[in-house]
């Protein structure tokens, strides 16, 4: 595996690909998230799941299904004053229908705004407490007069179903990669789109690969997704050796990689070694129970080898769960960058072997093997460092990543020694 698969347009393909889904109107069910999972659809061939409102999921309850189609605020003169035509932040997330007159004073009771960012409008929901309310800029809600305001939520919460989608790419072996993405936020492209955007494309990618492990990739909706699948298809979770959450990888900062709560998986040392080669600063967290999936995924009965990738981390950036987490926000070099690193950690999981050097009393003679003619700096030559430490450490326990690791070279410049080596009779694989 090699980057060669990256087009130059990568980044704004996934930019376009946000564009699209970004006027759809998502919760964590409902119509939206079907209409998202289409647009996913023709890119994999995703796997739709509709489980029944009620279903019992470990200690929770699949939730009813939320639909929306208007709603609205209008002054006493039937000016609209909020519409959820204009943007679907507007109206808290699972709002029960609502349709009456009151005064500002009762009214008011239901409105959200950022008083320090007047012109942003609020995400917010209520999944589990049925009631309603609007979201809205703080310099709008202060210029409301007092004055009896009619409001209209057309909404509908009934017995219906959790929509989440599935795609598994089938490898050489059974063992399994997993990754997850959160598909119930509305008009919001880091926290949501981004990683529906990225995990599209890069599914689209390995199907057309040749891969030693088997991919699972999850479009659901945060929390009661992963819950639900988890609590659907326990049999399913002993195969995952590897996983990751993907999230807020559209925005300008740099990428941040949480560790699973092993701390110590292959995945987390992957990861770090894949930012530690890319050259470009980074941030490793810890693990932690708070974020989004991997705290599932993390939870100590499953306890699964899945830590999270992104960029800046949820509610570290002032434009989270704002109407300005928007088209303006997220950057096609961000997006890019982002699935290249993706990119990356895949490479270096379907590549990470372990070798016995076949010569191992002193060093073999390079020269007299002709090596010496591939070693140099340009890219298609290895280099000496990599040559000597592959040939040190390929003593049968070593992988090459614990060889990148120690030896702080990167990890694709070990891996191309190890190809040469291994072409040259000099190592031989080994079963770990
Ligand atoms: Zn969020």
């Amino acid at each position: 595996m090699d980057s060669g698969i990256l087009n130059e347009n990568k980044g704004e393909e996934l930019y376009t690909f946000i564009k699209r889904l970004y006027p759809i109107c998502r919760s964590i069910t409902g119509n939206g998230v079907r209409q998202t999972l289409a647009v996913v659809q023709e890119y994999i061939h995703l796997q739709i799941h509709e489980v029944p409102s009620g279903t019992k999921v470990f200690d929770w309850v699949v939730p009813k299904e939320w639909n929306i189609r208007d709603a609205y605020i209008k002054d006493s003169s039937g000016k609209k004053i909020v519409d959820f035509q204009k943007s679907n932040l507007h109206v808290v997330h699972y709002s029960v229908p609502v349709n009456q007159e009151l005064p500002l004073q009762e009214l008011i009771n239901h409105l959200h705004s950022l008083p320090e960012h007047p012109d942003w409008i609020p995400y917010r929901t209520t999944y589990y407490n049925e009631t309603w309310g609007f979201s809205l800029p703080d310099a709008v809600l202060q210029a409301m007069k007092d004055d009896t305001y009619e409001v209209s939520i057309d909404s509908s919460l009934t017995d219906g179903h959790l929509t989440y989608g599935e795609f598994f790419i089938p490898g050489a072996t059974e063992e399994e990669v997993l990754f997850s993405c959160h598909i119930c936020h509305p008009s919001l492209c880091n926290d949501n789109l981004s990683g529906i955007s990225v995990m599209t494309h890069l599914a689209q990618t390995l199907q057309k690969m040749k891969l030693r492990y088997s991919y699972r990739f999850l479009f659901i909706p945060a929390t009661i997704g992963s819950i639900t699948w988890l609590a659907l298809n326990k049999d399913k979770t002993v195969n995952i050796r590897h996983g990751l959450v993907a999230a807020n990888l559209g925005d300008p900062g740099h990428v941040t990689y949480k560790k699973s709560r092993r701390g110590d998986a292959e995945i987390d040392r992957i990861a770090e070694v894949v930012l530690r080669d890319s050259g470009k600063p980074y941030t490793i967290k810890d693990f932690f129970p708070f974020g989004y999936d991997e705290r599932q995924f993390c939870s100590p009965g499953f306890n699964l080898p899945v830590g999270s990738i992104m960029r800046t981390p949820h509610g570290e950036y002032p434009e989270y769960h704002t109407s300005a987490d928007n088209l303006d926000f997220v950057r096609p070099e961000s997006l890019e960058d982002s699935y290249r690193k993706i990119y990356n950690i895949i490479s270096v999981l379907e590549s990470n072997r372990t070798y016995k050097n076949t010569n191992p009393y002193c060093e073999p003679q390079l020269g007299k093997r002709g090596l010496y003619k591939h070693v140099g700096g340009g890219d298609a030559q290895v280099d000496q460092m990599s040559l000597l430490w592959v040939l040190n450490l390929s003593d049968g326990r070593h992988t090459l990543l614990d060889i990148a690791e120690k030896s702080g070279e990167n990890f694709f410049h070990i891996k191309k020694a190890a190809d040469l080596l291994t072409e040259h009779d000099l190592l031989s694989e080994v079963e770990r």
